[in-house]
């Protein structure tokens, strides 16, 4: 069962997070989404629709679109596709307390001979993503000398969506609701944003 490490982790009576449903979906299109997840420490998190679950790393300092940046993504458990619409806060205490982004989403394509699944147990898996802020081809290649055996590179290839001077916080707001960390941890909702900002004196 893909979602069961998902599921040990997490008290669904605590967490707003989308439990744990096992997609029966075959849809044809593949999903991606980055979420920008403020808890302990700062990181991105990308996910790649594989087989009706989200196959997901954490990258501490997120992807990027330079060609010449290889990112750090640490494999952790697959997450329930529900949860590539997820942005809100997880309480204290819980797993992964903080605030969640959805930071960017879209679809994506396979690149190259062989499934995701084939190409995610080689170790090397090319795909083609169609976000709104990420685009263009890119792979993800677990390292050969990786310590705990789940450290991996995402590495954007040269293609005409590569920039070499690339700062992903200059794109710091969400893709679903146009907010930044700060409102989503406040639970600022975009509309309360836009009253508030009517209020202040002229
Ligand atoms: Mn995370």
């Amino acid at each position: 069962m893909p979602l069961e490490e998902y599921k040990k982790k997490r008290d669904f009576k605590q967490t707003p997070e989308p439990k744990a449903s096992e997609s029966r979906k075959k849809a044809d299109t593949l999903y991606f989404c980055v979420q920008r997840h403020d808890a302990t420490r700062l990181h991105y998190d990308f996910r790649l629709e594989v087989g009706g679950v989200l196959v997901s790393w954490a990258v501490p300092k997120g992807p990027s679109l330079d060609p010449n940046r290889k990112a750090l993504a640490m494999k952790v458990e697959d997450h329930p596709l529900d949860y590539g619409s997820f942005e809100g806060n997880i309480p204290a205490g819980n797993y992964g307390a903080g605030s969640v982004m959805l930071w960017d989403k879209g679809t994506y394509e396979v690149l190259d001979e062989g499934t995701p699944e084939v190409q995610l147990a080689r170790g090397d898996f090319k795909f083609y993503l169609k976000g709104e802020k990420l685009q263009g081809s890119f792979a993800i290649v677990r390292m050969k000398r990786s310590q705990k055996g789940n450290e991996w590179l995402l590495i954007k290839k040269k293609d005409e969506f590569a920039r070499e001077e690339w700062d992903i916080e200059q794109l710091g707001q969400s893709v679903l609701t146009g907010r930044t960390q700060e409102e989503i941890a406040q639970n600022i909702s975009k509309r309360a944003r836009k009253i508030s900002v009517k209020k202040k004196p002229a």
